[in-house]
């Protein structure tokens, strides 16, 4: 169990039901990456998203002197991972000026000078729910200690803006790693979500272990039925939804 997964759960166990219990397929128009409006390139956020991540992992690499070579080391990476990544030659000047403009935000903040201990560490929580086990498997971005010794869980986020809901979404995937890096790796670490975008720290504060925990009752306890107001919008299964609230020619996404 992912926290895509069970975020996918979260917003309608219907949906999850149709994706990841019969892994139906979506229907061919929503199998396309939309296009960003105003961009003149066909890579997705999705894609940008990843190659940030990328250029991130490599520049915190444990050991290395964090923030060693600044922007010119951060560019580096950039066009390096860009042209040999996956559909490379669409990382256009658009994309580059977005992600140079991330970095430039990042790179004075606290955070991007804590030491780092590990980058991509990948987690995996076992939980017992109703007496049955499920685990729960994660990869963290960054775990890194500040000047006090401190430890944090670094979460870095390219999302165009932060809602309340993918906050609070957000807030449940900083809670179960906090778990696992208590449980599995033994350290008692905060957690920090960095929005890419605007350069905002966000602390995570307060136990949201117990949402997840709701959570994977559902998830044991069998209901798959759609919540009152589901999100049908960006569902890939609307068409053939019996719950769907989504009709042909009202599409929402941009
Ligand atoms: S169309 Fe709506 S109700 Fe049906 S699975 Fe998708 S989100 Fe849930």
């Amino acid at each position: 169990m992912s926290f895509s997964q069970l975020e996918v759960l979260a917003q309608c166990a219907l949906r999850y039901r149709y994706m990841y219990e019969w892994r139906l397929p979506a229907t061919a128009d929503d199998l396309w990456p939309r296009r960003t409006p105003g961009s003149d390139s066909a890579m997705s956020a999705a894609d940008l998203g990843t190659l940030v991540h990328e250029v991130l992992e490599r520049f915190h690499q444990p050991g290395a002197d964090d923030g060693a070579g600044g922007m010119a080391r951060l560019r580096a990476l950039w066009e390096e991972i860009a042209t040999v990544s996956e559909g490379a030659e669409r990382a256009t000047a658009v994309w580059r000026q977005t992600a140079e403009g991330m970095f430039e935000r990042y790179l004075p903040s606290e955070v991007a000078g804590m030491a780092t201990i590990a980058t991509e560490k990948e987690v995996n929580l076992a939980v017992d729910v109703d007496d049955r086990p499920v685990l729960v498997r994660g990869f963290i971005d960054r775990l890194c200690r500040d000047a006090d010794g401190r430890v944090w869980i670094v979460d870095y986020k390219t999302n165009r803006s932060l809602g309340r809901d993918s906050l609070a979404a957000y807030g449940r995937q900083l809670a179960i790693y906090q778990r696992a890096s208590r449980e599995v790796l033994g350290l008692d670490a905060g957690a920090l979500l960095v929005e890419m975008r605007t350069g905002a720290v966000h602390r995570q504060e307060g136990d949201g272990w117990p949402e997840v925990e709701t959570l994977l009752a559902t998830l044991v306890g069998g209901d798959r039925s759609a919540p009152p107001d589901p999100p049908c919008g960006g569902c890939a299964y609307w068409r053939g939804c019996p719950s769907s609230t989504r009709r042909p020619g009202n599409d929402p996404r941009p």
